[in-house]
């Protein structure tokens, strides 16, 4: 009998835990960290200790006691025993740290299975940032359509559009039924086809259940739904009617906005200004040629924004060595203040001090693309909006989301139509039931059997 445990998206956005269980056989899909993750007991500077590995969630119950799936040096500090591995795979579905972050405490003898381009971000996130480390694992790269063999279970990945490449759902077929997994896509991206490419496949599986992400699922649509192709149309408007500098703030890994402002830029005659982090990460990802995606080494298009580090004086010593390779298109503040008319700069909050050295002329215009805050007290926001006073920069709100919008939803699961859906990564699993029949909201750590729920 197959069955369906979750230990983690119920309730919460993000931190899937999805365990399948076949004849014995046990695997995993996602292992990541919602976002509201051990919000009670933690906050800011006050978090887990890394010296005690698993006590410090254990202790609060923030992450599930699993037998045979942590590694024997992460459950020292806990009461639960360390013993083989008990889970014969794990499977991530693309390398967003709410599918992804708590491989960390994973037995490094389990394979982990993952998309080739989804290695290449988690490799690019642990050279570039102090605080990622996902530990040694035995990763097994995939690239769609490939169909995966663990004992008696098939799992097939297959590519969807996502604000981060190499994303997949995932078509699972055990000895007595069929599961279809969404991990996160969505279908007003750049790349819908991919996404439609996953809508068929699943239908064609005929699943018995269907696991769906549901973060946009709310009472009435509050925000509209804007397109990738929109975002690239409004700020190429934005950029085409001003001769002062554009900036522009968006998530780090979302390559497809990378894409949208860099063709905006090369449009208009101008160079694009990126972080040494978001050019280490291009020529990580140019290693891969399905993604398409400028080389920062030797795309004239791209300049690299060095800031002041210790001496102050742009001295190579002063840059980590992954910073180093772009040193030859360095763009400093004072080159950014000079030639603000041929520049569109992707300027994130946490840089906003750069600003004092550039300073840009008033009026320029700032793209926030990102989500917009979601409560009116945001303070981040307040001081967002105080600097851009201050400068006198034009704030301009342009997101596209990663994920189906309401409307969306409930025609992916009537196009799947699986006899039973189980709606995760959602803190309103029960408004699917407006939408359509069979959901079963599932709650944490009860085992779901697929064929009696399928049945009845
Ligand atoms: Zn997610």
């Amino acid at each position: 009998m197959t069955k369906l445990v979750f230990y983690g998206g119920v309730d919460e956005i993000g931190g899937n835990k999805i365990l399948l269980e076949d004849k014995g056989t046990k695997v995993l899909f996602d292992f990541g960290q919602s976002f509201s993750f051990g919000q009670e007991y933690f906050t800011s500077w006050l978090g887990p200790r890394s010296v005690n590995g698993l006590g410090d969630y254990f202790e609060f119950g923030l992450i599930p006691r699993i037998r045979g799936l942590y590694a024997e040096d992460q459950l020292k500090g806990t009461d639960l025993a360390y013993c083989e591995p008990e889970v014969s795979a794990v499977f991530l579905s693309h390398g967003h740290f709410d599918h992804v972050a708590h491989i960390c405490f994973v037995d490094q003898k389990i394979p982990m299975y993952l998309g080739a381009g989804t290695k290449l971000f988690m490799e690019s996130m642990e050279a570039t940032s102090s605080f990622c480390d996902y530990k040694t694992h035995n990763f097994q790269t995939f690239r769609t359509g490939k169909k995966i063999k663990v004992d008696g279970i098939e799992v097939e990945p297959v590519h969807v559009d996502h604000s981060i490449p190499a994303a997949y759902g995932f078509i699972i077929r055990t000895s007595d039924a069929t599961i279809v997994y969404t991990g996160d896509f969505r279908l007003h991206g750049q790349r819908r086809d991919l996404s439609e490419d996953f809508l068929q496949k699943a239908k064609a599986a005929n699943p018995d259940a269907l696991v769906c992400e549901g973060t946009r699922m709310a009472r009435k649509e509050k925000r509209r739904n804007v397109s990738e192709q929109q975002v690239k149309v409004r700020s190429a408007k934005i950029v085409s009617f001003t001769d002062k500098i554009v900036f522009a703030t968006h998530y780090s890994r979302d390559m497809d906005r990378f894409r949208s402002f860099y063709d905006v830029a090369v449009k208009n005659n101008r160079q694009i200004v990126v972080s040494p982090k978001t050019a280490y990460l291009l020529s990580r990802l140019a290693e891969d040629a399905h993604l398409n995606l400028p080389n920062s080494l030797k795309d004239g298009n791209i300049l690299v924004y060095y800031k002041r580090k210790k001496t102050g004086t742009y001295d190579d010593g002063d840059y980590y060595a992954w910073e180093r390779p772009f040193i030859e298109k360095m763009a400093t503040a004072e080159f950014v203040h000079a030639n603000q008319h041929r520049l569109i700069m992707d300027l994130d909050f946490y840089q906003f001090a750069e600003l004092i050295d550039i300073r840009p002329e008033r009026g320029s215009p700032f793209i926030h693309s990102m989500s917009e805050p979601f409560s009116e007290e945001d303070i981040e926001d307040a001081v967002l909006h105080n600097w851009l006073e201050h400068f006198g920069l034009q704030f301009h709100q342009l997101h596209a989301s990663g994920h189906l919008s309401r409307e969306q939803i409930g025609d992916v699961v009537a196009k799947i139509s699986a006899k039973k859906v189980f709606p995760v990564h959602t803190e309103n699993a029960r408004l699917f039931r407006q939408l359509c029949r069979n959901v079963e909201v599932p709650l944490r750590e009860k085992e779901y059997d697929i064929q009696l729920s399928s049945c009845g």
